[in-house]
């Protein structure tokens, strides 16, 4: 049997998404910026994706700026808010321990640049909450970003809440919702949210290429600099077929949430049921509070890299959380964030599902893993 069981880290492109792209490379090539038929043509296929995306999102064109993907917008959302901040006095920017390095990197740098970063603890259960949040807003806070949901571990955080909170304190508010995009329900009005992050090839659609969404009124500092495309704010010819491509995934995720749901939610509770009953393991992150097809777990004793790669000679392809930072014997900076130590962090496993598993590869995957901890156990 062969399970890719790693869609954290990326996703099989649909078939749908794919065919809307062919046309993008074989008919209409044309530079939306170019004033003849065909460059019209493309305008008006980008212009349309980008209505399509903001009816997803429940917010208007003007406020999705496509660019390279999830860091991308990531760094340009932290960036502009650091570059407003300055000109309004404000160094001082509020995040969590356990978000993706696409924000903690882009934050070391602001650091250096003589911000003062504020990261909350996470909670054991893997979540921040409104109230620690509230508690850490200053006169001086140009910033909070805090992640929809966590990479590694899946948990949700309750974004709703915190919107609300940085919305009534009149701070700027940024999640990156990479992971949460496609597999729960996110509208940026009803969450309160001024800047968000997406990926396309976290829900199906093509890798390089995502958006960041901005409420209008934030006026974005360029990260790239050149052309006047996207608004004057993100120079470079757009990513026309990567762009078509996402926006048809994720109008096709979008519109099938509940079935997902409904489908992956049983799953996923019986994969975790299944690890629970493997002596000496532990899941990471909140039972209820994650996202339906994310689940991990540590197992005392064990090496996680070992754990792979057995688990990769049965057909299972499945990671320790962070396909960045695997390879690595560093401990994931997520799992000592809710608190294991270095020794059980290196023993980690996340299984990360996509909607076309059965239920007979739940029992393999539960059987296989069985199998490879006790076998690692046993040496
Ligand atoms: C994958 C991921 C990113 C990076 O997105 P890319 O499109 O690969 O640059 C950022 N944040 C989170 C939470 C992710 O899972």
């Amino acid at each position: 049997m062969k399970i890719y069981a790693d869609n954290a880290a990326t996703t099989k492109m649909s078939e749908k998404a794919i065919e809307a792209m062919m046309p993008f490379w074989r008919d209409i090539y044309g530079n939306p910026s170019s004033p003849y038929e065909m460059g019209q043509k493309a305008k008006a296929a980008l212009e349309d994706a980008r209505r399509r995306a903001a009816a997803v999102l429940n917010c208007e064109a003007r406020e999705i700026y496509f660019t390279s993907g999830g860091s991308e917008a990531d760094n340009q959302a932290i960036i502009s808010a650091a570059r407003l901040g300055v000109k309004n006095g404000k160094k001082h920017i509020i995040s969590t321990t356990f978000e993706h390095h696409a924000v903690l990197h882009t934050l070391d740098k602001l650091k250096g640049e003589g911000f003062e970063i504020e990261l909350l603890d996470v909670h054991s259960n893997g979540v921040v909450t409104g109230d620690e949040v509230a508690n850490a807003i200053r006169e001086d806070t140009a910033l909070v970003t805090v992640m929809y949901a966590n990479n590694e571990i899946g948990t949700l955080q309750p974004i709703r809440e915190i919107g609300a909170v940085c919305r009534e304190k009149n701070v700027l508010f940024h999640t990156d919702a990479v992971q949460a995009i496609g597999h729960v329900s996110v509208d940026v009005d009803r969450d309160n949210i001024d800047m968000l992050s997406l990926s396309a090839h976290k829900f199906h659609g093509p890798k390089g290429v995502g958006i960041l969404y901005a409420r209008k009124g934030i006026n974005l500092f360029n990260i790239i600099e050149g052309g006047g495309q996207e608004r004057g704010k993100r120079a470079g010819t757009e990513n026309l077929p990567g762009i078509v491509g996402m926006v048809t995934a994720l109008e096709d995720a979008a519109k099938g949430i509940e079935e997902y749901r409904n489908k992956l939610l049983p799953l996923r509770d019986k994969l975790i049921a299944g690890l629970d009953r493997i002596p000496f393991s532990e899941l990471n992150g909140d039972r209820e509070k994650r996202l339906p097809g994310t689940v991990n777990f540590c197992f005392e004793g064990i090496e996680g890299e070992s754990l792979f790669v057995l688990l990769d000679g049965k057909g299972i392809s499945a990671s320790s959380g962070s396909a960045c930072t695997s390879g690595s014997l560093e401990p994931s900076h997520v799992l000592l964030a809710i608190g294991r130590t270095p020794q059980s962090a290196r023993g980690s496993l996340r299984l990360s599902l996509s909607d076309d598993v059965t239920e007979e590869e739940i029992d393999y995957l539960i059987l296989s893993v069985e199998e490879a901890v006790r076998q690692l156990r046993n040496v």
